[in-house]
Order: structure tokens, then C-alpha cells, then sequence
């Protein structure tokens, strides 16, 4: 949303604001990523979680209550990346 900024130093933009803040942590390892769980609050890294594999899709689990973290779908058009209500797409 663009339009009517709050008052304060907080502006509001678009989301090409983000492109340089993500540039770099999209080229990490993401399972080395640290994590919380939004539902117990356990830190752990992404490779520690508890992910249920099927050929063309995962879903990942939280090791400490089994709360759902993300899914991820291959799709013919990319990957498919779904965290609570928020989905991403990472094309081919
Ligand atoms: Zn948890």
C-alpha cells in the first residue's frame, strides 16, 4: 500500500524497498536459517525441524510441539513456498 504515510520516520513504500535488504538472504543456506515457532516458541534451525517428505512437496513441522512451520510444493512453474497466510513463488 502506498498513500498516506503515518506520521513519524516510518515511510510507507512498495516492496521494491525490500530488493536490497533481501539480495543477500536469499543466497544463504537456508537450512543453516535460525527460527522460532510462532506457536511454543523453540528456536532451532531450519535443518532441525521435522519435515514430512512426499516427491513433490514437503511439510514442516516444528521439532519441539509439531506446529505446522511452512509447506513446500514444486509446482510447474517454480517452488512454492507457504508460511501462515503468506505464500512465495521462486520461478524457474
Ligand atoms: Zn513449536
Amino acid at each position: 500500500m502506498v498513500g498516506s504515510d503515518p506520521p513519524g520516520p516510518v515511510r510507507v513504500v512498495d516492496g521494491n524497498a525490500l530488493a536490497g535488504m533481501l539480495a543477500g538472504a536469499l543466497a544463504v543456506d537456508a537450512t543453516s536459517l535460525p527460527l522460532t515457532c510462532g506457536h511454543c516458541g523453540a528456536r532451532f534451525v531450519l535443518a532441525q525441524t521435522v519435515v514430512e517428505r512426499e516427491p513433490a512437496s514437503a511439510l514442516v513441522r516444528c521439532r519441539s510441539c509439531t506446529h505446522t512451520l511452512l509447506t513446500l510444493a514444486e509446482e510447474p512453474d517454480g517452488l512454492v513456498v507457504r508460511m501462515g497466510t503468506m505464500e512465495l513463488r521462486f520461478p524457474r
